[in-house]
């Protein structure tokens, strides 16, 4: 059976990032539950690293998935920039994780109009980069396929607001489950 693993970013003592009434850690959860519960219909296996207000390290959220034999690893983040100009869905992959790298690109084409950058790629992470920024440590220690997405910057007061709109919400889920869709056909070789 096809299995997916969400982790939802920080939690417990680290929130994440904080901007103007977004606290990350508890957006983060909120959008892993309605992703588990938009892709439930769809037969797939799905797990939470965490379902509550704890926050487990990378390798044993890593350790979580290999252990679940994850198909998919998804990451939910909230991106935060110096520059409040700086705005919309990016997805990152590990550069040697081709099947994570198409996930991502399905998810940050499809992303809402208003979050949808001018180009829709997923950055490529280098797992020897010695200058990873703590950030990308979750995909560093993950065996299996994984996506991190970073929904918008918190930093930006458009983004904020779309991602702070109960009915944007469903516009990031759409995103994420074109994303699933491309997985399943990736699955099954096409
Ligand atoms: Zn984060």
């Amino acid at each position: 059976m096809t299995c997916i693993v969400h982790v939802p970013g920080h939690g417990g003592a680290d929130p994440g990032c904080v901007h103007g009434g977004l606290i990350e850690k508890d957006w983060t959860l909120a959008m892993a539950l309605a992703c588990e519960e938009a892709i439930k219909p769809w037969g797939i296996e799905q797990h939470l690293t965490r379902r509550g207000d704890i926050n487990p390290t990378a390798r044993a959220e890593a350790q979580f998935a290999s252990e679940h034999k994850a198909d998919l690893v998804l990451m939910h983040h909230v991106n935060t920039s110096e520059n409040p100009a700086h705005d919309g869905l990016m997805t990152f992959a590990l550069v040697i994780d081709p099947f994570g790298v198409e996930v991502g690109d399905a998810i940050a084409r499809a992303a809402p109009a208003r979050l949808l950058r001018r180009n829709p790629k997923t950055t490529l992470i280098h797992p020897m980069d010695q200058d990873w920024p703590r950030v990308f440590n979750c995909l560093k220690y993950h065996t299996c396929p994984a996506v991190l997405i970073e929904y918008g910057f918190a930093t930006s007061f458009k983004d904020r607001a779309i991602l702070m709109d109960p009915l944007s919400q469903h516009g990031l889920v759409a995103a994420v489950l074109a994303g699933v869709a491309r997985m399943l056909e990736l699955a099954r070789g096409a």
